[in-house]
């Protein structure tokens, strides 16, 4: 199917926010969706059970593998990855069509490999790599977040480092010291 130009979508954007595991990605998308309703926060599907408090169709839509396969086999993904090893996560493709031929911005909160995807798909988007202050203050992060165990966390550190390397490809970067800010630089991107 044929996408929306950037004149059809009356200049709106699709931003990509990624970054390495425990920046903050969840929360600062989590602010912009309270605090910035024009902006539509992509509800992505994944095949992991859903934690404590998460909400089936509103955190994520929680999918079987066999669910998670009919949707690729349908192409019904705008990307879709396998994260830290363990669980598929994929961006449906409709709703963010939908948004962009209305001329709302769209944010998608994905991780890097989901990122070099949508860059194929969408050249036009734009790429936002959300920065932890220091290196210490993500594994403080990481560690004191408490839902995974340290195996878990121990992988998710190591996929860190490797992820911060991916900075380079992106087309914006920003630090995530504060919430309310750092929200607002990711959404002044999409009209910048
Ligand atoms: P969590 O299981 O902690 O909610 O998320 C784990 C990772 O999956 C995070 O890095 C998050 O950005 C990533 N993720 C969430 N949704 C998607 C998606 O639709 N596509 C991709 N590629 N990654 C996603």
């Amino acid at each position: 199917p044929r996408r929306p130009n950037e004149t059809e979508t009356g200049g709106s954007r699709l931003v990509v926010l990624a970054g390495p595991t425990a920046v903050g990605k969840g929360t600062v998308a989590g602010y912009i969706r309270e605090h910035y309703p024009e902006v539509l926060l992509s509800v992505s599907a994944t095949t992991r059970a859903p934690r404590p408090g998460e909400i089936d169709g509103t955190t994520y839509f929680f999918l079987s593998d066999e669910q998670f396969d009919a949707m690729i086999e349908a192409g019904q993904f705008l990307e879709w990855a396998t994260v830290h090893n363990a669980y598929r996560y994929g961006t449906p493709r409709a709703p963010i069509e939908a948004a962009l031929a209305e001329g709302r911005s769209v944010l998608l909160e994905i991780d890097i490999q989901g990122a070099r995807q949508v860059r194929e798909a969408f050249p036009e988007a734009k790429l936002v790599f959300l920065l932890p202050p220091t290196w210490d203050e993500l594994v403080r992060r990481l560690t004191g977040r408490g839902t995974e165990g340290p195996e878990e966390q121990a992988r998710r550190l190591e996929t860190a480092k490797v992820e911060l390397a991916a900075q380079e490809e992106f087309d914006a970067t920003v630090v995530n010291t504060d919430v309310p800010e750092a929200a607002r630089e990711v959404v002044d991107l999409m009209t910048a």
